[in-house]
């Protein structure tokens, strides 16, 4: 049974989290569960000449919530982050975590996603924190790549199939090695694609929230899109990282598969996520050619471009969270499909709103000058 209760009820133990990739999506959600829980939260950040922090912005001042620099990159960094914050618990989600980016930048990717891997292990020895802080690896389902099985679950066998993949696949079996040799409490979650309002842009179902949202409300023509076959097992991010939680307060250090069980395209997606926004889709054609057009206006609104086909793609991903369900007491059906779409769609047409507002404004704030300019208003 989980140790759901870990944390809450043993009350001399100070619960102390130290989270890498807290800027992003999975990092923002999990701090607000931690913060809840009454943890101490640190999370780790890098410095860049951008702001960055839009996820995390509502926590920070909180007093449980504290930002560190350091870098995945920069072992002297984390052996003295660890040092200093003592955490019982570490997160880490920090990675170059874009399938299609891992092709242009392999190197930085294999850095961060594997090496730093080993870099927050050798950070836990370094302090001899081995037997008091428990790890947990983002690991995905990009492992299972070219598919040797379907659905996916904690015995199928591995093939990654991008750079990405393969250097989760160093950072899973690290942590596995870790796990065997020092007898340290570290586990990886297999999660599959977990979405939200708060999903990087550049994943195809923000890619297409967003797209549908502007399209709606007149701000672009065409969606471009690469694979529409594709198919992927998608979940809601908040309730995955409730999953990262209850993984780290199992009685023993296990991996898991974190999934919902059912599979959609990339095709049924957009044609909801269309729907959500307004706009009935009709498809038409096949491969490249294939187009969603507004059945409405008759318009091209989804076209297909092979720039964002990949050298090699992952095509059939569906978890079997059977494991997690039965042995952390999670429930993987607590988001639909049609509900995550539904919310990623509502927060985007309301994004592209409000952005449509602050144009006009600023075009009213330029109208009002000439006239000042020209004596119209004084
Ligand atoms: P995300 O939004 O892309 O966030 C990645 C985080 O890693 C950001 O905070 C980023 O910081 C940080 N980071 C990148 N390089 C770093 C470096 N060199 N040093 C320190 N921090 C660095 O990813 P996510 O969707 O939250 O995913 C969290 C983790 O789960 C990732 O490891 C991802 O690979 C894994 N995963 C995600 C999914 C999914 O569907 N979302 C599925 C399976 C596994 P900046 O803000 O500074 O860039
Ligand atoms: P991934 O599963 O981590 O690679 O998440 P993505 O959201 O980036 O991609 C999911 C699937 O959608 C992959 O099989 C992509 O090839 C496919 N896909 C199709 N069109 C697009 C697109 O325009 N952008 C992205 N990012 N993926 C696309």
């Amino acid at each position: 049974m989980p140790r759901v209760l870990w944390c809450i009820n043993s009350k001399q133990m100070k619960h102390i989290a130290l989270i890498t990739g807290v800027t992003g999506q999975d990092g923002s959600y999990l701090s607000e569960l931690l913060l809840a829980k009454g943890y101490s939260v640190h999370g780790l950040i890098r410095r860049s000449s951008v702001d960055y922090r839009e996820r995390i912005a509502h926590l920070e001042g909180l007093p449980h919530f504290h930002l560190h620099y350091a870098d995945m990159s920069d072992s002297m960094s984390l052996v003295k982050l660890v040092g200093q914050v003592q955490p019982t618990e570490i997160y880490n989600l920090a990675a170059q975590s874009h399938v299609q980016v891992s092709f242009d930048a392999p190197e930085f990717t294999a850095d961060v996603d594997a090496v730093g891997v080993l870099r927050i292990l050798e950070a836990v020895r370094t302090n001899h924190l081995e037997k008091t802080c428990r790890i947990y690896q983002a690991s995905t389902s990009e492992l299972y790549g070219k598919v040797e099985a379907v659905p996916q679950s904690e015995t199928t066998p591995f093939h990654p199939y991008s750079p990405y993949a393969v250097a989760k696949l160093y950072g899973y079996w690290i942590i596995k090695e870790y796990r065997e040799a020092y007898d340290m409490f570290c586990c990886s979650g297999i999660l599959f694609n977990h979405e939200s309002e708060r999903r990087g842009e550049t994943f195809v179902t923000r890619e297409i929230t967003l797209a549908a949202a502007r399209i709606a409300q007149g701000k672009q023509d065409c969606l471009y899109l690469g694979n529409l076959d594709s198919k992927r097992d998608w979940g809601y991010a908040k309730d995955y990282v409730e999953c990262m939680w209850l993984i780290l307060q199992h009685d023993t250090p296990e991996d898991f598969v974190i999934a919902t069980g059912v599979q959609h395209t990339v095709r049924e997606f957009a044609t909801l996520a269309f729907h959500h926004a307004g706009i009935e889709l009709r498809w038409e054609g096949k491969g490249i050619d294939e187009k969603g057009i507004d059945t409405k206006t008759g318009k091209i609104v989804v076209a297909v471009s092979p720039d964002f086909y990949r050298p090699t793609d992952v095509v059939n991903l569906l978890g079997d969270p059977t494991k997690a369900q039965r042995e952390l007491g999670w429930n993987p059906q607590r988001t639909s499909f049609e509900q995550l779409v539904k919310l990623m769609v509502e927060h985007d047409m309301n994004k592209i709103m409000h952005e449509r507002i602050s144009e006009l404004s600023k075009e009213r704030k330029m109208n009002l000058a000439e006239y000042l300019e020209k004596g119209i208003v004084k």
